[in-house]
This record gives structure tokens, sequence and C-alpha cells, in this order.
């Protein structure tokens, strides 16, 4: 069993035992098709796809026939900027979008702009906020889509989506959000977000990886993104992954129950973590919104050290963390997030995203400081780029 510190809970959470004990069934005795309804053993899958959808849809503040269940975040906001994209582009060809945003959105944009359509990629101030206005500024008559996430994955900062969704709403124009990080971690209300459509996905809130929701307001138009079967009122071919959507509605009722006291010693634990890095390491400076942020998400950029280092080493000392993203932690290019916060290339390359879950012990806080502070000293030590003279 791996007993290593575990602080990497933005990329993925481990399965809640009691999800995965509501799952189990469903992959044996229970493993019915879900559209096969003129025997006991589909309807019995239909019935727990359906029971999924009121647990999910009550989470969310929305109603059970504007949840569809799809194989996670990557697909629902692919879905959401591509599907929307073609139902209205009878209307117009011009989409708004934050430069912050995750690769499962950019990516379809990028898609899009060759292929008539035209992307704004609004900039952020130093926090990572879009500012509302710039968003109002950003519309034409063209304008079809918005989309901005809920809260950033990197550096973990929670957007404006109410006021954004507000001018949205007010032009007629459909509102996206990528929700991925959110549902779950801290309250989302689907009606309070003024929200059109929302991605979330099961695995970043301790369920099972590969299944996802997204949440379309009744009348929004989409088209859909796969096709075949009927299966999801003809909006979203292919079986029903049944095991892995009661998984997802488990998660989402113990999310339900268990993410308010979560969420506030999460923070406790992120705001001592902080404070012991920024006054305990010198040259350090936090990325993000130093409140507006994710109960869970610590972005520090440590001078003089690079992000890889630093990871290497902690995990030779058994701790998990990641210089960003999990989608391109594999890359060599530095953050878009945050060079788009203004950090020059130097500091972005030294920086290390921490993410807080249920397992961390208070004791473990402590033990993870003092490592980053030997590691941080250590790789300083080595490092031509890094002047050691007292300041
Ligand atoms: N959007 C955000 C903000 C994310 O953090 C992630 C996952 O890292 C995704 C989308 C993609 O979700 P999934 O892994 O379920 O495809």
């Amino acid at each position: 069993m791996n007993r290593a510190i575990y602080l990497d809970h933005a990329a993925t959470t481990p399965t809640d035992p009691r999800v995965l004990g509501a799952m189990l069934p469903y992959f044996t005795e229970d493993f019915g098709n879900a559209s096969s309804t003129l025997y006991s053993f589909g309807r019995d899958a239909r019935d727990a796809v359906e029971h999924s959808r009121e647990v999910l849809a009550d989470l969310l503040g929305a109603k059970p026939e504007e949840i569809y269940f799809t194989s996670g975040g990557t697909e629902s906001d692919n879905w959401g900027v591509m599907g929307v994209a073609y139902a209205k582009q009878d209307k117009g060809n011009h989409i708004i979008t934050s430069k912050i945003e995750h690769h499962a959105i950019l990516e379809p944009c990028h898609f899009l702009e060759k292929h008539g359509f035209e992307v704004t990629y609004l900039p952020v101030d130093k926090y990572g906020l879009v500012d509302p206005d710039d968003v109002k500024k950003a519309i034409t008559d063209k304008t079809i889509l918005i989309t901005i996430m809920h809260a950033n994955n990197e550096i973990g900062t929670i957007e404006p989506i109410a006021e954004i969704g507000a001018i949205a709403r007010e032009k007629g124009i459909h509102f996206h959000t990528d929700a991925v990080q959110t549902v779950g971690r801290i309250p989302v209300n689907v009606d309070e977000l003024n929200v059109d459509s929302l991605a979330l996905s099961a695995h970043k809130f301790y369920g099972p990886k590969g299944v996802g929701a997204m949440y379309l307001r009744k009348g929004a138009r989409i088209q859909p993104f796969l096709r075949g079967g009927g299966q999801e009122r003809g909006k979203r071919a292919s079986t029903h992954n049944v095991p892995g959507i009661v998984g997802l509605a488990k998660a989402a009722e113990l999310a339900k129950i268990e993410m308010e006291p979560l969420a506030m010693c999460l923070t406790r634990q992120r705001d001592r973590m902080i404070e012991g890095i920024l006054t305990g390491i010198p040259d350090t400076q936090l990325n993000g919104h130093p409140t507006l942020r994710l109960p869970n998400n610590i972005n520090v950029s440590f001078k003089g050290v690079e992000g890889e280092s630093m990871v290497m080493l902690l995990n030779a000392k058994d701790i998990c963390v990641s210089t960003g993203s999990a989608c391109t932690s594999d890359s060599l290019e530095p953050s878009h997030v945050l060079l788009a916060i203004g950090l020059p290339h130097e500091l972005a390359h030294a920086s290390l995203r921490l993410t807080l879950g249920k397992c961390i012990i208070e004791n473990q806080i402590d033990y993870v400081l003092e490592a980053l502070k030997g590691v941080v000293s250590r790789l300083r030590e080595m490092s031509p780029l890094y002047d050691k003279s007292p300041a």
C-alpha cells in the first residue's frame, strides 16, 4: 500500500470506499443495460441511473432532466463549447473565453478557430480574476457563447461567475462554466451562478475516474456530441456507464453532507501551509487570489528553483505534489495560467501546486513544511541562478 503523503487532489482524488461500495453491485449482479428496459435487469439499471440523476441534480439545484451523464470533465467541456457553437452558428460565430481555461476548453476553441469561428481570449488580473466588464466589452452582435471556468485548477482562483452569467443572460448569450474543480468542493448552484451549462467530473470529488456530467438548462440549444443510440434523450449516445454513474451520485450525496465541514478544515490547513511557506522560506510568493480561492489549493513560486526538481526531491521524501495541471506536467512549457497572471518565465518554472484533501492530517503539514524548506535550500545552494547573499 502506498503510504506517501498525497497532495495533488486537483489532479485526482481517491475513490471513497462508500462510493466503491455503492458501485460494486452494478458490475456483477445488477449488470443490466439501462436501455434494455423490457426485463428486470435493464429496468433495475435504468432506475439506478435515474435515481443518480436526481441525486446529482439535487447537489446542483437543477432539475433531473437537465443532467446528462458523460465520460468526464473533458467530454462535458468539449461538448459545451462545440455543441453550443454548432447549434447556434445561424446566430453568429463569436466565442468569449479566458486565457486561463483548462485545455478541455482551450483546445475545442482552437479547433473552432480553424473552422470559421472567432474566439476572444480575455486576460486576467494578477490574481487570475476575469473582469466582468471585460466580458461585457468583448460582446459583439455575433457572440453566441461565453465560457469561463468556475475555479482555476492551477492557482485555485474562484471567478465571478454569477456576475458574468448575469451579463450573458441579459444579452441572451449561452453561458458555459467548467466547474470541474468546484463541484463537490464548494457550493455550486446553477441558478445562483446564472449558467446555461456546466461541466463536472466525479474523480475530483472522491468519485470514480471516467465519469462526469453536463448540466444543460432546459431549452438551451446544443448539438449532440456522441451520435448513435438514443441514450440521454438523444443528446449523448453510448451505453450508460451504470457503475460509474452510481459512483458519481454517491460521491455527490456524500459531498452534499460533508463538503462544508471539509472545506472549513481544508481552508485552515491551507492557510497554515501558505503562512508556513511564505514566512519560513525566503523569496517565495503565493500565486492566485489570497481569499477567493479553492479551500484546498496552494500554489507558490520559489525564486531560483526548478519546479520539476522540487517535485522529484519531495517525491524522494514520500510527498507527492505537482508543478501545475496534470495534463501539462510532462511539458517543458511554462504554465499558460502562470504566464497569464504576469509571472516571468523563470518564476513560472519555479512553481509548485499542493492541493489538499481528506487524507492529510495535521502533523503531516509540519512534515511537509520541513521537507519543503530542506529541498528548497538544497536546490538553491546548487543553483547558479539564485543569489545567496543575504538581502
Ligand atoms: N477542467 C478542469 C478545470 C480540470 O481540472 C480537469 C481535470 O484536470 C478537466 C477539465 C478535465 O476533467 P477530466 O479529467 O474528467 O476529463
